[in-house]
């Protein structure tokens, strides 16, 4: 891997989950005691950063917050976590975005999203942090900003010569202009297969190669990802272990992705690198807290053989 380390530049959401475990959902009208709560720094975009810069990455952001305790905290988290947060804006109107889950003695769980000050990132503010995108190298997004500010983050990573990883999460419509112009789409089964209409994952791959994606990468959980460009198709295996709680695995592996491509990487490790983050944030509770750090990836990476295909 190169010396030079060059900047990975994310934008996307910032959100407080409040997260509730109750014996079991209650039904409309309902009321029941629940046993905890608890609340968690999150959103896909802070996730996605806070993962690249604990496994070193040298991590700009770009979102808004509200101006509430909730917003504070936030910019707290990623900060603490090394997290460059210049062009993470306030909104004196609008509170930060939240989260509730509830999550049942079986671990289902159910989501509300507000997205709150994130819904309010415009193309201004994209325009306005128009120096950020001056020393990157890559250029992360999700789909949890309104689509103009996405759009226009793309356009101007392309402009700058950035390298755009999109996680289309969660799923929405994407033309064949704006998939032109992704570099490496990465989204989970489920978001492929709603990317794509069908059912089949051979077939979905088949038809986003086909309307122009250059390479992609589909995240499968437990079976680890496969990398499909218009000229091969690779299987890379996951790592075996016990499952405790996989929210934010799609998120670690993006982290671990992008700052593996950040440091030279080729596709293939980018992607070994992914399912080692992602399995090891399997293996802990939460979002954020279980995201690793770059001593815990290597160490896991010298000890663990991936799961043969
Ligand atoms: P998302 O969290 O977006 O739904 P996935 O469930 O596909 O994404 O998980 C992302 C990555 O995390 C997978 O590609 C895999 O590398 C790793 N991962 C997730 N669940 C497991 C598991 N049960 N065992 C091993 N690795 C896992």
């Amino acid at each position: 891997m190169s010396e030079t380390k060059k900047t990975l530049l994310v934008i996307g959401s910032l959100n407080m989950d409040l997260v509730v475990t109750a014996p079991r959902h209650p039904e409309i009208g309902e009321t029941i005691t629940a046993n905890d709560f608890h609340t968690f720094p999150g959103g896909k975009g802070a996730n996605q950063a806070v993962a690249a810069a604990r496994l070193g990455g040298n991590v700009k952001m770009i979102g808004k917050l509200g101006c509430d305790p909730f917003g504070d905290q936030l910019f707290e988290s990623i900060t603490r976590n090394g997290v460059d947060a210049t062009f993470v804006t306030r909104d004196p109107q609008t509170p930060t975005g939240v989260a509730l889950i509830t999550v049942d003695q079986q671990g289902e769980n159910t989501i509300l999203i507000v997205a709150g000050a994130n819904g309010r990132v415009t193309v201004t503010d994209v325009q306005a942090a128009a120096p950020a995108f001056t020393d990157a190298a890559i250029l992360l997004l999700q789909h949890e900003l309104p689509q103009a500010a996405v759009e226009q983050a793309i356009h101007m990573g392309k402009a700058h010569g950035l390298k755009i990883v999109l996680n289309p999460a969660p799923a929405r419509e994407l033309s064949d202009e704006l998939l032109a112009e992704i570099d490496y789409l990465v989204p989970n089964e489920s978001e492929l297969s709603l990317l794509s209409g069908l059912n089949s994952l051979e077939a979905s791959i088949r038809m986003l190669l086909s309307r122009g994606v250059q390479r992609l990468i589909v995240t499968l959980g437990g079976d680890g990802a496969i990398l499909a460009t218009p000229q091969q198709q690779i299987h890379v295996p996951a790592f075996c272990i016990e499952p405790v709680d996989t929210t934010a695995a799609g998120d670690a592996f993006l982290g671990a992705f992008t700052v593996a491509l950040s440091e030279g990487a080729d596709l293939r490790e980018a992607a070994r690198r992914g399912n080692a983050a992602g399995a090891l944030t399997a293996t802990k509770p939460g979002a954020q807290p279980s995201l690793p750090t770059r001593q815990e990836l290597e160490q896991f990476l010298r000890t663990r053989a991936s799961v043969k295909d």
